[in-house]
């Protein structure tokens, strides 16, 4: 079994040819000859695939399991220590307090070469902000710094979110910023359901990566999680954002699949989905020393908010959307701050 660093496995190309290229090679690595490849090939060939597309090998054979699941060690890997955050001791923290990485770092683990995140997002348990600061602050690299607020960021301000507190930190060396975002819940995951858009509702937990809607991110589409008409100014800036990095961003899943069984297929945002349904892409990586599954709060259930029908019979012109455990729930509105 390969080890693996930053310098152990190729970067991935950047910019639009990643993901071609990606579909062209999960086709060459489905083919007989993947096992005579020498594992550094595998391995390139790996971090240019979208998650779905690298789980997808790893189900080939036990082989590609391990090295799938070795490889996703690496991807995250790789993400903290973008940010200069030690893996282990930053995942132990995560696993004590139930903090998630979401956001775009999240992302570019499920889907790399699309960008290259500006920040890493941390998200605490409301009441554990303190803990999370802490340890950062016991790494003795980062500056605590504020941010401008006049500035629109994207998941946190606009619309009603999950968000209750937000702490900025910059690297003292080479300027990569964490942001340690405090949410409204003691179940941290709930903030990522009144996100935009479904691009962004992943996340990684201290053992495990999570994708809510992986056969659309894998297209690069997404629905947008909003019953106003158009979203609120601030959705929009957040949503061009995300344009800009080469995704689409659909009103209902009849533009994605006419075909699809509304109110039941897992891509359809008028489908009450649960983080432990078929639909929901949840895989551990490994290290070797971590393999448990772990999702938070397997308890949480969310449907998207919606601004349109989604099948022409759908006499239903738009719907809030709602996130619940079960001991919290929140009503997912855009239009409660109009911009
Ligand atoms: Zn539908």
């Amino acid at each position: 079994m390969a080890t693996f660093s930053k310098d152990s496995t190729p970067n991935p190309p950047q910019g639009d040819d990643a993901s071609s290229a990606s579909g062209q090679l999960l086709n060459f690595a489905g083919h007989t000859c993947w096992p005579d490849i020498y594992e550094e090939l595998q391995l390139y060939i790996l971090s240019i695939m979208s998650l779905v597309s690298a789980v997808s090998i790893g189900c080939t054979s036990r082989t590609n399991y391990n090295l799938v699941q070795a490889h996703l060690w690496w991807r995250v890997q790789s993400c903290l220590r973008a940010f200069n955050l030690p893996e282990k001791s930053t995942l132990s923290t995560m696993k004590r307090i139930g903090a998630i990485i979401s956001g775009s770092a999240a992302l570019a683990v499920i889907e790399p070469g699309m960008f290259i995140p500006q920040d890493i997002d941390i998200y605490v348990p409301f009441g554990r902000l303190e803990d999370f600061v802490s340890f950062i602050k016991s790494l003795g690299d980062f500056r605590e710094t504020v941010k401008d607020d006049n500035e629109p960021s994207y998941q946190y301000s606009g619309r009603q979110t999950g968000i209750h507190t937000v702490k900025y930190f910059t690297h003292k060396a080479d300027g990569a910023i964490v942001n340690v975002v405090e949410t409204r819940s003691s179940s941290t995951p709930t903030a990522v359901f009144m996100f935009h858009s479904t691009i962004v509702m992943n996340y990684v937990t201290w053992s495990t990566i999570v994708c809510a809607y992986p056969r659309m991110t894998t297209q690069h589409k997404a629905l947008i999680n909003s019953d106003a008409n158009p979203p609120t100014s601030k959705t929009l800036y957040c949503l061009i954002k995300y344009m800009a990095r080469g995704f689409d961003f659909l009103g209902h899943a009849n533009e994605w699949d006419k075909q699809h069984d509304c109110r039941s297929n897992g891509s359809c945002g008028r489908t009450i989905r649960g983080i432990t349904d078929k639909a929901t892409l949840r895989t551990a990586f490994s290290g070797g020393f971590m393999e448990e599954q772990d999702v938070v709060d397997n308890s949480l259930i969310w449907i998207l908010a919606s601004a349109a029908p989604c099948k022409d019979d759908d006499a239903v012109p738009h719907t809030l959307g709602f996130v619940g455990t079960n001991h919290f729930a929140a009503v997912v509105s855009d239009r409660a701050q109009t911009a």
